[in-house]
């Protein structure tokens, strides 16, 4: 495509996104297309011959767009938000149209800068210390295989060893409580630490983890002959936003040499706010982190912040270094391939450095505050309204809540909630997602996604109230 033909088409593609951005409130929140429906009207076979891209636009618009599940849409609460902001938007596009691969400095170097430059950035927006070092990586699934394999090293040393990780004569443990996101069981699995060397330990009536049970499960393994090797702590649980306290966990792995990587996906974005940095009180004891500012915060996706204390066993366990890829600025500068899994790496500091400058922290902040002040509001409805009941208590912006009319229990209570919550799903006019807390249904509400506004969580409340009193 001669670059003057892209121009003409970039700007009707411009203009597309500018228009469902901003009439995205108009449409159903999630896509009801049946499995297959789409494709199905897409020719099997590919082009043999070029085609006409205003047909292939043609074909997003009619066959694609109505059939999006629209994350960004004022009244999204499901999952958690993942907001596209349209300032960090700029930065992805032109991250795709310099076509830079970050193989080494190098290769691009003001893709490694920059990245150095946002992760700093993060960091004192996030009140860390100078201790900390961050990478971009795709996803916080990645950076915790990552963390875990680190761990490993630390404890075992055995990719340097005869027979790897099968020669180590005494098995390696994870501890993690009930509530971690499944990436942490799938992380632990992968860096080859078995299932039975995984402890999914018990949380107390806040969802966090009990520190008792950690205690004890670390000192059973120590008596059987294994060797703790890392705790992976939530701040922000997946289900309740739930925040494992940091300071009694740090002190342990402190004690007992053990790796100690926080989670805090999800919640992470909530400290740029300074009255919610209680919530990870203790963070500087942890040797790694991980937040994702492809959620709430708005950077696009993908843009997860790995931050180590300590980048050097972080290169030493990543490191590859074939003749191909040495450079003379090598030890001078930082080499990102030697900070995560992938060789590539795309220039993604990009997005988030046009969201950090497009929207200045105190306007990251004044966002956040709003939906904080939201998941609050909604809570006091809930707990002031016969036969609501919240489950969990709502330390950010996510809200778990039962409807149980009198006589209502066990499996019944499960197939009400489920009606209820799968009527708002399917109606468009919200979305919310059902989800297990302790062996029961309930409706967890995920307030945040960038154009949600009071009207719209009021908005909810109504429909909730109009749909469970119905069932
Ligand atoms: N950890 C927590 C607490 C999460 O809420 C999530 C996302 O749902 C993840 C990890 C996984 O995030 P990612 O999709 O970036 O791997």
């Amino acid at each position: 495509m001669h670059p003057d033909e892209f121009r003409r088409l970039g700007y009707q593609i411009i203009d597309l996104i500018a228009d469902y951005r901003a009439t995205i409130a108009s449409r159903p929140v999630w896509s009801q297309a049946r499995p297959g429906e789409m494709r199905s009207q897409l020719p099997a076979t590919p082009p043999e011959h070029p085609e006409p891209p205003e047909a292939i636009l043609a074909d997003v618009e009619q066959i694609m767009m109505p059939r999006l599940s629209n994350w960004q849409h004022p009244r999204f609460f499901g999952y958690f938000p993942a907001n596209a902001s349209l300032a960090s938007l700029l930065g992805d596009m032109l991250s795709g149209g310099l076509g830079q691969l970050g193989l080494n400095w190098q290769a691009s170097p003001p893709l490694t800068e920059l990245e150095e430059l946002t992760t700093d950035w993060m960091r004192q927006l996030l009140g860390l210390s100078e201790a900390w070092r961050g990478v971009i990586q795709d996803t916080a699934s990645t950076s915790t295989l990552v963390a875990l394999l680190c761990a490993r090293e630390r404890a075992s040393d055995h990719s340097q060893v005869r027979g790897g990780l099968q020669a180590l004569p005494q098995p390696l443990v994870v501890y993690t409580s009930t509530q971690s996101h499944s990436s942490v069981e799938k992380a632990a699995l992968l860096a080859g630490f078995g299932r039975d060397n995984l402890r999914l330990l018990p949380v107390d009536e806040t969802f966090a983890l009990r520190v008792d049970a950690l205690e004890a499960a670390i000192a059973a393994d120590r008596a059987a002959g294994r060797v703790p090797c890392a705790v992976v702590a939530s701040i922000g649980a997946t289900a309740t936003t739930a925040c494992d306290p940091l300071e009694p966990i740090g002190a342990i792995c402190r004690r007992e040499g053990i790796w100690l990587h926080v989670d805090a996906a999800m919640a992470g974005s909530a400290m740029i706010l300074p009255e919610c940095r209680p919530l990870w009180q203790g963070i500087e004891q942890a040797d790694s982190l991980v937040l994702n500012p492809h959620k709430w915060l708005g950077a696009a996706f993908d843009c997860s912040l790995y931050y180590v204390r300590d980048p050097q066993h972080l290169i030493r366990v990543m490191s590859t270094n074939p003749s191909y890829l040495q450079t003379s600025a090598d030890g001078a500068v930082t080499n990102y391939r030697d900070w995560g899994i992938p060789l590539g790496r795309r220039f993604r500091a990009l997005k988030l450095y046009f969201l950090l400058r497009c929207e200045g922290a105190e306007g990251l902040r004044t966002r956040l505050r709003r939906d904080l002040a939201n998941a609050r509001w909604l809570a006091e409805q809930i707990d002031a309204t016969p036969h609501w009941r919240r489950l969990a208590p709502v330390p950010l912006q996510t809200v778990c809540v039962r409807h149980e009319p009198p006589g209502l229990s066990g499996e019944d209570l499960d197939r009400h909630t489920l009606r209820w919550v799968g009527a708002i799903n399917a109606s468009g006019a919200a979305y919310l997602t059902p989800a297990i807390l302790d062996g029961r249904w309930m409706a967890r509400i995920s307030i945040g996604a960038e154009p949600t506004e009071h009207a719209d969580v009021a908005a909810l409340w109504e429909l909730m109230q109009a749909t469970a009193g119905r069932e």
